[in-house]
């Protein structure tokens, strides 16, 4: 699967937000929206367009999307997914985000940042339910168990990160078991559990035209 190369802190700045997206880094000084809160490019800085309903639109897609790290077929692809499930599609949209294994890699704290979660998996450090998936997109249900795998040489760093991560906070649908670098998924994320400023209803809009 393609993904984004190029510099993530650009991502943020195109948003105009901090998108979370290289680890301890975005909670310092050093963070680039910290230091240069405009627009990247040549005319980022003068750049005062007026933006269209579309643009509105299309930039909180953008924000979603690059905040999860999907590129735009697998993330249009998760949508329609979603707007077949019977319920609120902005909702169900956000829960299936949300269920990723990268993301709950993540939220559990075994990575600092979600594109760094997904090398987790990828390199084959998670296993799910006694077995190894390197899938980030994988799909996690109630009473999954997601631990890093046994014979992990990570295993030590990780632990770190998971001391770190605690004051993020878990969200109340994860149990996590620090000392064993495991977690259970105890629940289904409901909206009120994702704390990020995330106008879904945009993205339902956008998709639907
Ligand atoms: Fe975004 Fe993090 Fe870079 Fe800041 S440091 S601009 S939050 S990726």
């Amino acid at each position: 699967m393609a993904r984004y190369r190029g510099s993530v802190c650009r991502l943020c700045r195109r948003e105009g937000g901090k998108l979370f997206l290289k680890g301890e880094r975005c909670y310092g000084s050093k963070c680039a929206i910290e230091r240069r809160q405009y627009a990247p490019g040549q005319h980022g800085q003068r750049m005062q367009r007026k933006v269209s309903d579309y643009g509105v639109r299309l930039r909180e897609k953008q924000k979603v999307r690059r905040i999860y790290g999907l590129m735009e077929v697998q993330f249009k692809n998760t949508f329609h997914k979603a707007a077949k499930k019977k319920g609120v599609t902005g909702e169900i949209f956000l829960q299936y985000l949300e269920q990723r294994l990268d993301n709950v890699v993540y939220r559990f704290g075994f990575a600092s940042s979600r594109p760094e979660a997904r090398q987790l998996v990828r390199h084959g450090h998670i296993v799910v339910n006694g077995r190894r998936v390197n899938i980030p997109s994988f799909r996690v249900r109630q009473d999954d168990q997601v631990q890093i795998k046994e014979k992990s040489p990570r295993r030590d760093v990780i632990k770190e990160k998971v001391a770190v991560a605690e004051t993020r906070g878990l969200p109340p649908w994860l149990q996590l078991n620090k000392e064993e670098l495991s977690g259970r998924i105890v629940g289904e994320p409901a909206r009120d559990d994702i704390k990020m400023e995330i106008k879904e209803q945009y993205i339902v809009e956008l998709y639907s035209k």
